[in-house]
Order: structure tokens, then C-alpha cells, then sequence
């Protein structure tokens, strides 16, 4: 079935330019209307509903909510999208339950290292820095790198030095180690288990988001995986692998095993396929336009008229999630699309997750299926 309709054909009374049925997305909003979207997570994985008091799940939904909430007013008093991402982020870094800034997992020598992207899908400008130890907020400081240097990707004390001079707020190790994460490290070291087995689940964090003008944008942060050694660097810093956003095609962030992650290509690789699929369906629609008496086509259809059914997009995702696990991966990613779709797609348990749209959406949950 088709599954493609077009803002013209909205406009014009459904039909014309489109061949075949047509399915109307399930949009409350006026498809002319300029949208917003917001998705966040907080890391996927083996998460079982048992192991979860009801004190913590509330101190769970109750930081995602409030991410989810400082994102969405950005986005409604017709901020930005990258603002909208760095508002959502920057509380999840600050709060000790998420693997991101303040609670990061430590590495086999006993430190926090933390590892930040983002991403703007109208530019794709992107900033991205690995392996920082003591600024307070790593998203800010790959910002910064997006927007203040020549460069995408910083490390280390290199990395720390341009976040002095650009005046990011700096914080000793204290702030960042907490007691349950050293805690995992020395289970780990003790029984000689993975960081999967020690931890359960991946805490890092993201958000993706669409904002009034159009604009998508990404951004993920995490401490890595426990006990990393040897300067091990996970998918999450890696434009492409843990994050992306073009505004042809979705914006992601991910959360898993990086090193599948990073294999896999996971957010360009999405973003490629649904670019790739939007071309081929708006290239079968220009064929359907009848022509004129030169042969010419009587109506051009521009990429900005298409709205995709929810199915399509949810459709790539889950394809890009099952290459994943083919690999032996596991883990999740947050999208937004250009039409405003907000979506997850993860081969775990569960995943804490949170959306908001001008659709009505508002939503956090963990488990899968809820
Ligand atoms: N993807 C991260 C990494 O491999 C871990 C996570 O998602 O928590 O470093």
C-alpha cells in the first residue's frame, strides 16, 4: 500500500499527485502547521520490572519528565532545536541515576571519563569530545566544539584546555563519582564479569529534537561502559555510530554496546535509509503527475510536501536495531523526523525513554510495550 501522502494533496483535498490509496497520517496537528518534537533517553537494557522499586521508577520518570519538559519549552516558545537537545541533556548529566556527567560508570583505573556529541541537521555542523574528566556538562563543551572551533572531535587534556578558554564550568572528580558505579567496578574486577553483566543496562544519555523552523538536532552523552580500559571510546562521541542529524532525513541518538554501534553506523545509517526511501517515494510520485502537451509535468513535487507514514520510519529504524543484534549488540535510539514523528526502536528489555510533540504527545516509559 501507498503509504506516502503529500502536503499538496492535503492541501488540494487528498489525491492528485500521489498514485494509489492514500494513507493520512495519524496527525492531530493541521500537516501545513509548523511542528515540534522532542524524544530523550536515558539508556536501554535488561531491564526488569522486579529489580526496580517503585521509589526508583519514580526517580526515574520524574528526571526524564523534567528533561523531557525543559526540551519542550524551548521548543514551544520557538527555540531551537540544538537549545532544545542541550536543555534536556544537561539535567540527566547532572543527576546520579543516568551513566552521563554526574553518576558516569568508571574506567578499569578508577576515573570518570565522559564522551559528548551533537549535531545540527541543517548545517550538520557537529561537535563531539572524548575522554574529558573534569567539565561539569560534556555536551556544552561539544557545542562549543561545533560551534566555536575548526574542528569536530576533541580528546582529553586537548579537549579540556579549549573548554577552560571558552569559560565552561569545570568540576573535580567528587562530583562526578558515586558510590554505586564504584561499587560496580569492583563486582566487576572481583567476579571478572562484562560491563553488560555488571551493570544491567547502558545509562547513557541523548535527545533528539525538531524545532519550529524545521531544524533537527542531536546530542549524547555517557561515561562509556565500566571498567573501560586502554582509552576505549564507545559509540556515543562518534558522529554517525551514537548520533546524527540531517534535516532530509531524522535526527538519532543512540544507547548500547558501542562497539556494534560504531560497526553498524547506526544513526547516519538510519538517516541514509530514510533519505534514501523519502527520494524513491517522492521520485514514484513525480511519475504519477500528469504531463502537459510538451510532455512536461504539470506539477513538480518538492521533498517539503511529503509526509511519511509513522510505519516507514519506524520500519528503518527497527531494520538498522535488527543488524545490531545480528552482530550480537544490543541497545536503542531516539528519532525525530522533519514531519515530527518522535520514535524508539530498541532490542532490550527496556529503555528509559521520554517524548513530547506539539502533536499532544507527552510521554516517559521504561519497559518495552509500554
Ligand atoms: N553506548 C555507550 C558506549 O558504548 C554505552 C551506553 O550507551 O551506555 O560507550
Amino acid at each position: 500500500m501507498q503509504t506516502t501522502i503529500t502536503r499538496f494533496a492535503l492541501g488540494l483535498f487528498l489525491g492528485l499527485v500521489a498514485a494509489g490509496p492514500l494513507t493520512a497520517p495519524a496527525f492531530a496537528q493541521d500537516p501545513n502547521e509548523p511542528r515540534w518534537s522532542l524524544a530523550i533517553h536515558g539508556g536501554a537494557g535488561t531491564l526488569d520490572p522486579e529489580r526496580i522499586t517503585p521509589e526508583l521508577r519514580v526517580q526515574y520518570e520524574a528526571a526524564l519528565q523534567d528533561a523531557l519538559d525543559r526540551g519542550t519549552q524551548i521548543l514551544k516558545d520557538g527555540g531551537s532545536a540544538v537549545d532544545a537537545v542541550k536543555a534536556a541533556i544537561v539535567p540527566l548529566e547532572d543527576n546520579p541515576l543516568f551513566n552521563a556527567g554526574r553518576g558516569a560508570v568508571f574506567t578499569w583505573e578508577g576515573e570518570n571519563e565522559l564522551d559528548a556529541s551533537i549535531m545540527v541537521g541543517n548545517d550538520r555542523s557537529a561537535g563531539a569530545v572524548t575522554g574529558v574528566k573534569a567539565i561539569k556538562n560534556p555536551i556544552l563543551l561539544a557545542d562549543k566544539v561545533r560551534t566555536e572551533s575548526r574542528h569536530v572531535f576533541l580528546s582529553g587534556a586537548g579537549a579540556e584546555e579549549f573548554a577552560v578558554d571558552k569559560g565552561l564550568e569545570t568540576a573535580g572528580p567528587e562530583w562526578f563519582a558515586t558510590e554505586h558505579r564504584r561499587e560496580a567496578l569492583v563486582r566487576m574486577k572481583a567476579r571478572q564479569l562484562s560491563a553488560i553483566d555488571v551493570d544491567h543496562k547502558f545509562g547513557t544519555v541523548g535527545a533528539v529534537a525538531l524545532d519550529l523552523s524545521g531544524n533537527l538536532a542531536a546530542g549524547t552523552s555517557t561515561g562509556g561502559m565500566t571498567g573501560k580500559r586502554w582509552g576505549r571510546i564507545g559509540d556515543s562521541p562518534m558522529i554517525g555510530a551514537g548520533n546524527y542529524a540531517d534535516n532530509r532525513s531524522c535526527a538519532v541518538s543512540a544507547t548500547g554496546s558501542g562497539e556494534y554501534f560504531i560497526r553498524v553506523g547506526v544513526a547516519k545509517e538510519i538517516c541514509s535509509r530514510l533519505r534514501h526511501r523519502f527520494r524513491k517515494e517522492i521520485d514514484a510520485a513525480q511519475a504519477t503527475v500528469p504531463l502537459d502537451t510538451d510532455g512536461n509535468p504539470t506539477y513538480i513535487v518538492h521533498a517539503s510536501e511529503f509526509i511519511f507514514d509513522e510505519a516507514i520510519v519506524q520500519e528503518e529504524a527497527d531494520a538498522v536495531m535488527a543488524e545490531v543484534k545480528d552482530l550480537g549488540g544490543s541497545g536503542g535510539v531516539i528519532l525525530v523526523t522533519p514531519d515530527g514523528y518522535a520514535l524508539y526502536s530498541f532490542n532490550t528489555t527496556g529503555m528509559y525513554r521520554g517524548r513530547a510533540t506539539s502533536d499532544g504527545v507527552n510521554e516517559v516509559a521504561i519497559f518495552a510495550g509500554e
